[in-house]
């Protein structure tokens, strides 16, 4: 497989790049699966699925050995949220989130070069805590429009499209995810 990363210098032995996706890298469709090396979770899959194109696209990768499925183990997530508590970032990050980190982490530990794809700032936070690396999403190539719900990852009330920042019900700073089509 040919890997053309500009900033790998050519005397280092090519090295392997692991890209683990979350949810709103998978909607913004930034995943050329002929060309890279990509891993997500089964919870990543299951807020995405819903969304024939996605599917189409995560099966037929998957099917050819491009995407990874798997769990982290529950000692990296347990790690992982240690972590996140000692950060304050726990609150914001769903069980998801905490999934993709813990996933990175558990790679990362096995010695493979991991970079996490997504737009959100939690999870870039604390990946780069953790020491890994994260890119966000690069909108040209965007094939979708997302539009943003509004949740509580405490009390899980729903607020749609909104501007608010905070749950009413019990003053948490909201989590944002990709509207369901
Ligand atoms: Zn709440």
């Amino acid at each position: 497989m040919q890997e053309d990363l500009g900033n790998v210098s050519a005397k280092d032995h090519k090295k392997l790049i692991l890209y683990i996706l979350d949810s709103t890298a998978l909607i913004a469709g930034q995943t050329d699966f002929s060309r890279k090396e990509f891993a997500t979770t089964p919870s990543v899959l299951s807020e995405v699925m819903h969304d024939e194109s996605v599917k189409n696209v995560v099966e037929v990768a998957v099917d050819c050995g491009q995407l990874e499925v798997s769990n982290p183990s529950e000692d990296n997530i347990r790690e992982v949220e240690r972590i996140a508590a000692s950060t304050g970032d726990r609150i914001k990050l769903s069980r998801t989130d905490i999934d993709v980190l813990a996933l990175a982490l558990e790679k990362s530990k096995a010695g493979i070069d991991v970079v996490i794809i997504s737009d959100d700032y939690s999870i870039q936070n604390l990946a780069r805590r953790m020491g890994i690396k994260t890119v966000g999403i690069i909108h040209p190539g965007i094939r979708k429009q997302i539009t943003w719900v509004a949740y509580c990852p405490v009390c899980r009330s729903e607020y749609g499209v909104s501007n608010l920042n905070v749950c009413t019900r019990c003053g948490v700073e909201l989590k944002r995810r990709p509207a369901k089509l």
